[in-house]
């Protein structure tokens, strides 16, 4: 049995064609799928389509990208989206430097929080790390995150950082 781990079936470019891609997803054997929130607006999402379809698994948080318009009032949210049946991570959560469309200290500072949300709740983590593996090796250590469980989305570390 396949499980993809990483996708977002939600997106608008599946608007047209959605059902026919879940067919194919079927026929290729993989027989779940988790949709990765990537804000707040994607997380709903994601957790709306794990109660509609059974193939459905969600996660929920913010990708490095839009934390810039991240606030408390958010974490709270996706804290009670979180509890939801079929919600088994959070994510996608991480830093990209290589668009930094957030300033890399929001990026940092929303990053680590969102890992203490995934303690609070007990929930392993979805990493994306975009030029940024030092420091993303940095904040999963001293959050101590590997406890958690953590799935590297986007890597472009070195073998060595991998083992690890
Ligand atoms: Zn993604």
């Amino acid at each position: 049995m396949l499980f993809d781990s990483h996708s977002h079936m939600y997106s608008v470019k599946y608007d047209n064609d959605r059902e026919e891609v879940f067919n194919r997803i079927k026929q290729a054997g993989v027989a779940y799928v988790l949709n990765a929130g990537a804000d707040l607006e994607t997380s709903l999402k994601a957790v709306d389509f794990a109660q509609k379809y059974e193939m459905f698994y969600a996660s929920v948080g913010c990708h490095p990208h839009d934390v810039k318009d991240l606030d408390e009032d958010t974490i709270k949210l996706f804290k009670g989206l979180a509890k939801k049946p079929k919600v088994c991570a959070i994510g996608e959560i991480g830093l990209d430097y290589y668009y930094d469309h957030s300033p890399r200290d929001m990026q940092q500072y929303w990053f680590r929080r969102q890992i203490q949300l995934a303690h609070e709740v007990n929930m392993p983590i979805i990493i994306h790390d975009r030029d940024a593996n030092e420091d993303t090796m940095k904040i999963l250590k001293e959050e101590n995150a590997f406890p958690l469980g953590v799935v590297m989305h986007c890597y472009s570390g070195s073998a060595e950082m991998a083992k690890q």
